[in-house]
């Protein structure tokens, strides 16, 4: 049986009819760049998350980029970060000139280690930028406090985490800024690139705004130099569409995920561990196993798709080897990287699917 890692088609079949009527709309209307659809979305998205503000920019990578640049980071400044993420994490730091330093990670959860950050905090440092990795929220009340002890500022990468929960409150709302990505495969996924920042701080979102215009307010006088980082009017108006299905698509994931830890609990596989605080949304359903590659090749020889998230850490990326890193200095981010298979989990996966998967699983560990 061939299973897909992803198969959004069975999505777009299951709100079809909204979500074409909403592009046409937009095609009908041409206010292309930030028109309605966008203010309206953004509207939602910061009520979904229970935040003041939201503003949407042209990806994720672009909501991280924005929010370093708003907390004023620059050349020579420190941002603290996982090294265990996707690659924009470290990208947009060292764009604006900063430096990355990267701490290990919690190995049950995969998020940035809380205890290993006030080590790692200097003069230089200007913010911590943990990422809820996988669609679960990083342990962030310690990490505030550091925060707040030091007078950093904290970005969450909450790409990977729409809807996601710590202790009550959304992903995206327990820092100075949460960022969130609508790259298609993401739980809320655009029909292309797409991103949002949402804030409680005016004055933030204000530069935000202005940031993602050329830094121009008001039209043509810029004070600062920005980017040209808005999200679509048509990628708002398919979202603004998705959105109500978010919780319901997640509820989905999340009894395909516990369907999954039953069934490997006997296992010599580590299943997912959901912090008894947190409310984990499972955009990557992730096991970790020593034979990790053996498995991979059972799993691609029944046709069932899955992947690594991800297979070479941040700090030992070649493009960092000025950074000095070297092998052994995040020993749980590496043996993690080595271990990691993620399956599929998305809404639409059918009992037929999940229970082939488990059973190719079984029989292979
Ligand atoms: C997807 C992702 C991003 C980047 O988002 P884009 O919308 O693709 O630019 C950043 N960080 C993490 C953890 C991600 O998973």
């Amino acid at each position: 049986m061939n299973v897909p890692f992803l198969d959004l088609k069975r999505q777009y079949a299951s709100i079809k009819g909204e979500l074409d009527q909403a592009i046409f709309s937009v095609l009908s209307h041409t206010k292309f760049i930030l028109g309605p659809e966008v203010k309206a979305f953004e509207e939602k998205v910061a009520e979904y998350c229970g935040t003041e503000f939201a503003v949407g920019v042209a990806s994720g990578t672009d909501a991280l980029l924005l929010s370093l640049r708003a907390c004023g980071v620059g050349p020579g400044d420190e941002v603290i970060t996982t090294g265990f993420s996707f690659f924009a994490t470290a990208g947009v730091i060292s764009r604006l000139g900063g430096i990355p330093v990267y701490v290990d990670i919690d190995p049950d959860t995969y998020n940035i280690a809380p205890d290993k950050i006030e080590g790692k905090i200097t003069p230089k440092t200007k913010a911590i930028m943990p990422v809820h990795l996988f669609g679960q929220c990083a342990d962030m009340d310690p990490i505030m406090q550091i925060a707040k002890k030091h007078n950093v500022k904290v970005v969450e990468d909450a790409a990977q985490a729409i809807g996601s929960e710590y202790k009550g409150k959304k992903a995206g709302s327990l820092s100075d800024f949460g960022c969130f990505s609508f790259f298609p495969s993401k739980n809320l996924g655009a029909a292309g690139d797409g991103g949002m920042v949402v804030t409680n701080d005016t004055e933030m979102a204000d530069l935000v705004r202005i940031l993602r215009v050329h830094g121009s307010k008001p039209k043509y006088y810029h004070s600062i130099v920005g980017y040209n980082s808005r999200l679509d009017a048509l990628q708002a108006a398919i979202l603004s569409v998705k959105l109500k299905y978010l919780d319901e698509w997640t509820k989905k994931r999340r009894e395909h995920a516990a369907l999954y830890n039953a069934a490997f609990k006997d296992l010599d596989v580590v299943t997912p561990k959901e912090e008894e605080f947190n409310y984990h949304i499972y955009n990557q359903y992730t096991i970790a196993l020593r034979s990790r590659d053996r498995l991979r090749q059972v799993l691609k020889e029944n046709e069932i798709g899955h992947d690594v998230y991800y297979p070479v850490p941040l700090h030992l990326q070649e493009c960092y080897k000025s950074l000095g890193y070297k092998e052994g200095d995040l020993p749980v981010t590496e043996q993690k990287a080595g271990e990691v298979v993620s399956i599929p989990v998305y809404p639409e996966l059918t009992g037929a699917e999940q229970n082939f998967v488990i059973e190719t699983i079984r029989k292979a560990v």
